[in-house]
C-alpha cells in the first residue's frame, strides 16, 4: 500500500519535472555578437568601417546597396546613426566647414528651418527655410 503510493508520488513528480519547460539558453545570445560580423539591422548585408573620412563610421561600401544606413564607430564597433546624412547642398556661410541641414521644429510642426551640421564643434548658425533653401 504504502509502496504503491510512493510510486504514484514519483510518477507525479517524474510528470512535474517533465512538464516543465526547457530552459532556453537566451543570454548566452549576446547582441554584441551580432555587431563582431557587422551586419546591417536594416537590410541583413555586410557592414564596413569606413576610415578614409575625418570620422569613421560604418556603412556599405557596396555602392549598389540601396541601404543608406549608417552607424557611428564607437570603440570599434557600430553603433546606430542618429542623425540623417548631411545634405552638402549649402555650405555653412558661418564655420565654413559644416552643411546647412534642413530641419523641422519640434516647436511647431510644418516650419522648416536650416542649422548647421558642425553644430557639435560649436556652429550655432541657423537659417529660416525660404521655400525648400536657406534664407540669405
Ligand atoms: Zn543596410
Ligand atoms: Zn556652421
Amino acid at each position: 500500500m504504502i509502496q504503491s503510493v510512493l510510486k504514484t508520488v514519483q510518477t507525479v513528480i517524474a510528470q512535474g519535472v517533465e512538464s516543465v519547460p526547457q530552459f532556453q539558453n537566451e543570454k548566452s545570445k549576446k547582441q554584441s555578437s551580432e555587431w563582431k560580423k557587422a551586419v546591417c539591422p536594416d537590410c541583413n548585408q555586410a557592414i564596413h568601417l569606413i576610415e578614409s573620412v575625418k570620422t569613421p563610421f560604418w556603412g556599405h561600401i557596396d555602392r549598389e546597396s540601396q541601404c543608406k544606413t549608417r552607424f557611428n564607430n564607437v570603440k570599434g564597433k557600430p553603433v546606430k546613426w542618429e542623425q540623417q546624412p548631411i545634405d552638402e547642398t549649402y555650405l555653412c556661410p558661418s564655420c565654413q566647414e559644416g552643411y546647412l541641414q534642413r530641419r523641422e521644429s519640434k516647436k511647431k510642426k510644418g516650419t522648416f528651418f536650416w542649422g548647421c551640421s558642425n553644430w557639435k564643434s560649436g556652429c550655432k548658425h541657423i537659417a529660416w527655410d525660404d521655400n525648400g533653401k536657406p534664407q540669405e
